[in-house]
């Protein structure tokens, strides 16, 4: 599933090429990607220019500008004239407009889909000439298109951006004090963390030496610190590998991230651990398949509470369950 790395790999490169460009047209080949109905949809967004790209968590942001006399009337300076008829706007707006993209399991945002491909479930048009089409072989993505002053209730669940200022020490330790749910469950709820999903989780509490089966609350000062840290390198360095195609990830362009080349423990069930060569083992926590080095990462402290059973799962088991997720 994309994480924080993968979602930020995909602003990063649209932000090359959308800001300027404005919606022509969104066609909504699969009506359960999105909540309203297609055309009010298009009613919304169709005219607008895309004035920024942002990411919350897990989720990518789109800004749309104001449309009507409050809107900037020329194309981006150096475009051709766009082919085809003139946008179908809304009626005049002088506030903008967000598109809200989730890409859950395996969501892409590209602009050229594989031959062969199912059909895109949306596709936004833009001119000058350019099509984003959302592919989603799973069918779990989803699109929203909300006002900009609806947007602090539609993420107000949602926990602090690892990389903002709110996220300190002090943030994390009070987010894990008193938490019985183990540590690995803890780092998946994004009202806790937001961004955070199953190989960062993973990879973070090996680089903090931490058990992902001990209860957030066991967790002292000095390893707080260690996983706060562990959580910001992990991240930055699914970022700078520009993601993990474990799967299907590819970012817009259609280029693969390679986080996956340097992974420590997740999906190497029975390997040897990169530091200490103790097989690795796989254990399910909330659901979730889990990878740890038993060594690296020992059980002091006991195991939360509210993990009940341990099945240690061998190589066959090494591919997670593909159910529906139950974190965002
Ligand atoms: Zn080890």
């Amino acid at each position: 599933m994309p994480e924080l790395p993968e979602v930020e790999t995909v602003r990063r490169r649209l932000l090359t090429c959308l800001p300027g460009l404005i919606v022509r047209d969104v066609r909504v080949n699969d009506p359960t990607v999105c909540d309203v109905a297609a055309e009010d949809l298009r009613g919304g967004v169709v005219g607008r220019r895309v004035v920024g790209l942002r990411r919350r968590g897990k989720y990518l942001v789109i800004d749309l500008g104001p449309t009507g006399a409050a809107a900037p009337a020329g194309r981006p300076r150096g475009t051709p004239s766009p082919a085809g008829p003139p946008p179908a706007a809304g009626p005049p707006s002088s506030t903008g407009r967000l598109l809200v993209v989730h890409l859950r399991m395996t969501g892409q945002l590209i602009f050229r889909p594989q031959a062969g491909a199912p059909p895109s479930r949306f596709v936004i048009a833009m001119e000058p000439a350019t099509e984003l089409h959302f592919s989603d072989v799973r069918r779990f993505g989803r699109l929203w298109s909300l006002d900009p002053g609806d947007e602090d209730a539609f993420f107000a669940a949602m926990g602090p951006e690892p990389f903002s200022a709110a996220f300190d020490i002090a943030c994390l330790r009070a987010a894990m004090a008193g938490r019985r749910a183990p540590l690995k469950a803890f780092l998946l709820d994004q009202r806790r963390i937001a961004g955070v999903g199953n190989i960062y989780a993973d990879e973070a509490l090996f680089r903090a030496r931490l058990n992902p089966l001990r209860a957030a609350g066991s967790v002292g000062p000095r390893e707080a610190r260690r996983l706060h840290a562990a959580i910001l390198e992990t991240l930055q360095a699914g970022i700078d590998h520009e993601g993990s195609s474990i799967e299907s990830f590819i970012d817009p362009a259609g280029a693969r991230g390679s986080f996956q080349e340097i992974l420590n423990v997740y999906q190497r069930t029975s390997e040897p651990c990169r530091v200490c060569g103790t097989a690795i083992e796989r254990v399910v926590v909330g659901g979730r398949g889990t990878h740890y080095c038993p060594r690296c990462q020992p059980r002091r402290g006991g195991i939360a509470p509210t993990v009940r059973r341990l099945r240690p799962t061998g190589p066959a088991g090494k591919r997670d369950a593909r159910g529906t997720p139950s974190v965002m």
